[in-house]
């Protein structure tokens, strides 16, 4: 078993061998990769070592020690926290070498062709079709929503392949390529006024069948993977004390004592400790992932996000007056990732509303919460049983 002594022992060989003061970017994360030290409880000669998930602190803290670039985890968010996991549990052993090292190191971005213009909450109902024809899958139908299109290499997509089953039951799980002559992607403004997100048109793009992930028919089963590890991932990141949307806000405070009032200051102090909370809860939550995959705890980790979020810009927006209405800029951006920092306020306010509807909506996520953790009576669900191709829509 690998333990912290090793992995030190070899985070300072990656270093002396590859020191990152003289090793081009994506030289070192790759070399990192070969050495198992990318995400340690990932198998051996798949960046991992088979380690305890929880020592991957030791080696993140040895190499910032050393200055050593990461991957810039936030510009790969999709592909490292929703793709590699299911990547890794459905995928052939011939998928996982070929798409889990370029997508570590942050050479091919992904993206999530799941919503559709008629399946948001309901995802089962989806209507994309994919079609068997010999060796390859031939798939029809359109996306919506989907951040990173527009940069993207590839995308996890879910698709009907047999309308004959109730909806859950007939549907399959992909790996799309992006640069398929029958992908087409469309961008569609927010009300920031940027184009984070997309339409997708998939016009008879073919995929091989060795790109499909699980079963034919077990795509549900497959997607929730990568769900569960999506509402991680949005509300879960590791942040340090008032690294997240508090961080502005305090230091606002701290900095223009010409905006404070007492009302303002009580809310201000609820919310830095509700966000305090909401961070250790979330550094719990990692440590219980050490033993396995997430379950629902992550969808009440993803309602305490976005609630807090959208607590927090407002009161910013307040707090700064008329200064809190400007917004400067309405060009259309395609930015390549969510950024809540070095932005203005307007921008976290009007963003932060997107929060509670992406990666599942609150009441979405409170249905979970009911059931799964409180164990309350589910809702009904009376097309579970009916061919997907009799449901209304
Ligand atoms: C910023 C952003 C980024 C996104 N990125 C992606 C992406 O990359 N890939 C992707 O596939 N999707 C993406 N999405 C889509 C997102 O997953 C869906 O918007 C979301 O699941 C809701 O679906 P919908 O928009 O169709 O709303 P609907 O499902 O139509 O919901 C409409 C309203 O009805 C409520 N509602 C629905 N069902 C129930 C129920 N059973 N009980 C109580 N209330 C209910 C909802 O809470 C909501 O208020 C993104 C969305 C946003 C906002």
């Amino acid at each position: 078993m690998t333990d912290a002594a090793e992995l030190r022992t070899r985070t300072q060989r990656l270093l002396a061998e590859h020191p990152p003061a003289t090793t081009a970017r994506e030289d070192f994360l790759r070399a990192r990769f070969d050495a198992g030290l990318a995400w340690v409880h990932y198998p051996v000669g798949l960046g991992g070592l088979d380690a305890p998930r929880s020592l991957q602190a030791v080696v993140d803290a040895e190499l910032a020690a050393a200055g050593a670039p990461d991957n810039d985890p936030r510009r790969i968010g999709i592909g490292l926290g929703m793709a590699a996991p299911t990547l890794l549990a459905y995928g052939s052993d011939e998928v996982k070498q070929r798409f889990l090292k370029p997508l570590w190191v942050g050479e091919e971005v992904w993206c999530q062709l799941f919503s559709e213009p008629g399946a948001g909450s309901d995802l089962a109902a989806l209507a994309t079709r994919a079609v068997r024809d010999g060796d390859t899958w031939v798939v029809n139908g359109q996306k919506v929503w989907t951040s990173s299109a527009h940069v993207a290499r590839w995308a996890i997509l879910i698709a009907r392949t047999d309308p004959d089953l109730p909806k859950h039951r007939g549907i399959t799980y992909f790996v799309c390529d992006m640069t398929d002559p029958g992908v087409e992607v469309r961008p569609l403004r927010q009300i920031t006024g940027e184009a984070e997100f997309n339409e997708v048109f998939l016009t008879d793009v073919r995929i091989p069948d060795a790109h499909r992930l699980g079963e034919a028919g077990d795509g549900w089963r497959v997607a929730q993977t990568t769900l569960m590890n999506e509402r991680v991932s949005i509300g879960g990141a590791r942040i340090p004390r008032e690294g997240g949307m508090i961080g502005p806000v305090a230091k606002t405070w701290r900095e223009r004592p010409d905006l404070r009032t007492h009302d303002l200051h009580r809310r201000l102090l609820d919310l830095w400790v509700d966000s305090e909370v909401a961070r250790l809860t979330g550094e719990r939550l990692r440590q219980q992932l050490v033993a396995g995959q997430p379950g629902p705890e992550g969808s009440a980790m993803k309602l305490g996000f976005a609630r807090l979020n959208q607590a927090i810009s407002g009161l910013e927006v307040e707090l700064l007056g008329d200064e809190g209405l400007l917004y400067g800029d309405w060009t259309m951006r395609r930015p390549e990732l969510v950024d809540f920092t070095g932005r203005d306020a307007g921008y976290r306010y009007l963003r932060s509303k997107g929060n509670s509807i992406e990666g599942g909506t609150t009441e979405v996520l409170l249905n979970i919460v009911a059931e799964r953790v409180l164990g309350l009576p589910p809702e009904p669900r009376n097309d579970k049983d009916v061919a997907w191709k009799d449901l209304a829509r």
